[in-house]
């Protein structure tokens, strides 16, 4: 080690109490310290925040963190507070301080005291705080939960498209380091673009979770039963519960708890402390399960959370990543079920029909991968990475066979005859379809788009007629990650042959396409069974408290549905 190596592992052990640096935390740093714009794709718990704390604590001046969350802030804040002598350290710049207060932080600042300054981006825009940060040493800025900058990304803050502007203002050659768990490619170039830091040394560490274990299975009428036979036979073990509504997590709440299961709900509307209370609860395992909306999990860090189940797909593959990155961070076991029918892609969808036609187009993009991880018969865990640009081999890369498509593989058949008229279409109609339109050509039906190119698309008008829609979209789906074709960035669907793709036509081989689930199967939304239906004999007293149950909460939810299950 050189005399830098053995500094940053000095202060390493100093200020955190680590002998090691995590993953890329080493070269991370010397970039950043080099003074170099620098961008850090990790995933979550990777240990992005000593990216940046480390070097700010190192470095003269002060450093800004950007970022979203005030509560995170917070325990930064006091985390590093505790190994340094002084408070001044460490400050928060926002609108809940008073007078007196900002006095002391900007007389830190200006005395050189202060390290590490989290601001939240609206602080930022202040044009008095801005003035003064003109106005001091500022050794670096971070953006942390960068993906917040593009809208590509699970979690568009339109207060962070401003950054560029207000870093150059605050100053002109401030380093700038970029910090995200969200690694899909066209969120990557948004925050390299919009920060103005293409030059950046890009950092990016595997997304591969080997413990966690995937599985999808077609929801159906049922799924307040199977979610209880799951929670049953992994009794004792934390878990969390994600459903879209809130109403949705009540009444699963109390399904569970009617049915004997340790349950507490966790949304937005809930007041603060009883959110507190419930996430208390479910750290102290006090209750084995939370049934929470996405309101749930921020900041959340219990190591054993040993299930996630998704009882409704979420909007994105990144969200499901997310979600399910809570389960197993002791790399124990984690098991990540996730419930899919089509019905529910066609309510998301639903919901985004009065929001502007730009974020429209990209929630609808989002969500037809959604659905092609659910319905594909690949591996989960190759698909996931592949969505974030990784590759990754189901036979030599860890986890590899940790997911119910590779455990337990669906039905497959040579479609190599396919595959080539599939391709032949994309090339001799010069790359101008996205998928759904380039099935109407293969199946034989128009609309205006293809009726205006017709000497393109006419030779191969309708050569896949024999087969059905759902079945070329299948295809196209495998294909697509095969890596024959590619979906174009910029406009985000149409489909391109790739490299690989012209290779395959040239000299055409073998193309095992697995057979599809069938998911569009109608869930009943209401699910109301009957506490004496399928599966369950309810006794006595769960009837009673049921009635009761129901009582109390008619008027709160209209009446509720009931599932009393009992394995027999
Ligand atoms: P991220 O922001 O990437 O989600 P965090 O910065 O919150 O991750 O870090 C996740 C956890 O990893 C924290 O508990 C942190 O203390 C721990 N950690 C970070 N760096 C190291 C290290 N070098 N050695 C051991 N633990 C570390
Ligand atoms: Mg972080």
């Amino acid at each position: 080690m050189n005399k830098e190596e053995i500094d940053l592992h000095a202060s390493l052990k100093k200020y955190f109490g680590f002998s090691k640096f995590k993953g890329l935390q080493e070269s991370v740093i010397k970039s950043l310290v080099a003074g170099d714009n620098t961008f850090v794709i990790m995933p979550t718990g990777g240990g992005k925040s000593l990216c940046y704390q480390l070097p700010a604590l190192i470095q003269d001046g002060t450093a800004i963190i950007v970022s979203p969350l005030i509560a995170l802030m917070k325990n930064q804040v006091d985390a590093i507070r505790a190994v340094s002598q002084h408070d001044g350290v460490a400050h928060v710049l926002n609108s809940s301080l008073n007078k007196t207060e900002i006095k002391q932080v900007k007389e830190d600042i200006k005395n050189g005291v202060t390290k590490l300054l989290y601001v939240a981006p609206e602080s930022l825009t202040k044009e008095e705080n801005v003035q003064f940060l003109r106005s001091v040493t500022v050794s670096f800025m971070a953006v942390d939960e960068a993906h917040c900058i593009s809208e590509w990304g699970h979690d568009f803050r339109p207060e962070y498209r401003n950054l560029r502007h207000i870093i150059k203002r605050i100053g002109d050659n401030i380093p700038i380091i970029g910090l995200t768990a969200t690694a899909t490619p066209k969120v990557q170039e948004d925050i390299l673009k919009s920060l103005d830091i293409t030059d950046a040394n890009t950092f990016k560490a595997s997304f591969n979770r080997p413990n966690l274990y995937y599985e999808v299975r077609p929801k159906t009428k049922n799924v307040d039963s199977d979610i209880i036979r799951f929670v049953k036979q992994n009794e004792g073990k934390s878990g969390i519960i994600y459903c879209l509504s809130r109403k949705r997590v009540e009444e699963l709440a109390q399904v569970l708890q009617v049915n004997g299961i340790k349950a507490v709900p966790y949304h937005a509307g809930l007041d603060a402390k009883t959110r507190v209370r419930h996430q208390d609860m479910f750290l102290m395992e006090d209750v084995d399960v939370v049934v929470a909306t996405i309101a749930f999990g921020m900041g959340i860090d219990k190591p054993d959370v040993r299930f996630v189940i998704h009882h409704d797909i979420p909007k994105s593959i990144e969200s499901y990543y997310q979600e399910t990155g809570r389960a197993g961070r002791d790399g124990g076991e984690g098991h990540c079920l996730a419930f899919y029918a089509y019905k529910d892609i066609e309510k998301l969808e639903k919901f985004m029909s009065g929001k502007p036609v730009a974020e429209q187009e990209i929630g609808h993009a989002l969500l037809q991968e959604v659905v092609a991880f659910a319905e594909s018969s690949l591996s989960r865990r190759k698909f996931i990475l592949h969505y974030f640009g990784e590759e990754f081999d189901t036979e030599t890369g860890e986890g590899g066979d940790m997911d119910d498509n590779v455990r337990y593989p669906k039905k497959q058949h040579e479609a190599q005859d396919d595959v080539v008229v599939l391709l032949e279409t994309v090339a001799h109609t010069n790359d101008k379809y996205k998928s759904k339109d380039l099935v109407h050509v293969i199946t034989g039906k128009s609309n205006a788009l293809i009726a205006s190119h017709r000497t393109d698309t006419l030779p191969f008008f309708g050569v896949g007629q024999d087969k059905d829609k759902r079945y070329w979209m299948a295809l196209i789906r495998q294909v697509l990650v095969a890596g024959l074709l590619k979906k174009d960035i910029e406009t985000y669907g149409v489909l391109r042959l790739t490299e690989a793709g012209r290779n395959y036509l040239k000299q055409p081989e073998s193309f095992m396409m697995s057979e599809d689930h069938v998911f569009d199967i109608a869930t009943d939304e209401s699910i109301i069974t009957a506490a004496k239906g399928e599966g369950g004999v309810a006794d006595e007293r769960l009837m009673t408290m049921l009635k009761d149950l129901r009582k109390r909460n008619a008027k709160k939810l209209g009446v509720p549905p009931f599932v009393i299950f009992q394995d027999p």
